[in-house]
């Protein structure tokens, strides 16, 4: 991902593109403490992370937080996924620079930059009206090249698919069909599911063959809901 000055428009952000030399000192520590963690994240993957100033993905309120492995508020309720989160869910993956992969859940867009700061062709989805405007335009200023529309990614691209790895980063309450069904055979999708008791697990589910699918249930873990239609926003 590069980030020039001159592509940079809005004043906030402007603000803290200024800031950089400060973030990137606490974005180091960041990374060198997860690369400590016991789940053992690709070094690749980290590597993406460390590229990605979270901080410009921040509200202003946050940004004196957005080096520390937490979710952080963002609009319409949602949150950014919280650093150790985004470097498990992409480990899992597996991923390859130039592989084509979905996300559900764009929020601020940071998973989303993260992903293409390693080199994948993304797609992504977001149901909130309000966050798919903001992160557009974000994309827009910060020269992050994706394909992302508003709808419900219970749904996927179908005209986009197949994709070699999709991601979820709400938490769903069924495998969705409609996903599993965009999956190229051998691909592999990441995603959170709650069961009838309210726990939440992390599973991988991956494609044998046209009609075979295998699923490993991972650790529990904690996601906004994946929630069904889009929100739009009402003026
Ligand atoms: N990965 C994002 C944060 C994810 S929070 C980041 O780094 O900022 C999960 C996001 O999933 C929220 O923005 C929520 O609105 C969105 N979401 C929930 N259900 C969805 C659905 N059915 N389709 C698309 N997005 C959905």
């Amino acid at each position: 991902m590069t980030l020039t000055k001159t592509k940079i428009k809005d004043e906030e952000l402007v603000m803290k593109f200024v800031e950089e030399p400060k973030f990137a000192a606490r974005r180091k520590m960041m990374v060198k403490q997860l690369q400590t963690n016991e789940l053992a994240f690709a070094a690749d993957v980290l590597d993406a992370i460390q590229r990605v100033p979270r901080h410009l993905f921040c509200q202003p309120m946050y940004i004196n937080s957005a080096y520390e492995d937490v979710t952080l508020p963002i609009a319409a309720k949602q949150t950014i996924s919280q650093p150790s989160t985004v470097a498990r869910q992409m480990s899992l993956l597996d991923l390859h620079p130039g592989e084509k992969v979905l996300e559900i859940g764009t929020g601020s867009g940071y998973q989303t930059a993260c992903l293409v700061a390693f080199g994948v062709d993304v797609y992504t989805i977001e149901r909130q009206e309000t966050l798919f405007t903001i992160t557009s335009e974000l994309f827009k200023q910060l020269d992050i090249k994706v394909k992302n529309i508003c709808g419900d990614g219970y749904l996927g691209m179908p005209e986009h698919a197949p994709f070699d790895k999709i991601i979820v980063t709400a938490g769903a309450f069924q495998f969705p069909p409609k996903l599993m069904a965009q999956l190229k055979v051998g691909g592999m999708m990441i995603i959170p599911v709650e069961d009838k008791s309210g726990v939440s697990n992390m599973y991988r589910v991956r494609r044998v063959d046209e009609s075979d699918f295998s699923v490993d249930k991972l650790e529990k873990c904690n996601f906004v809901p994946m929630l069904s239609g889009v929100n739009k926003v009402i003026n």
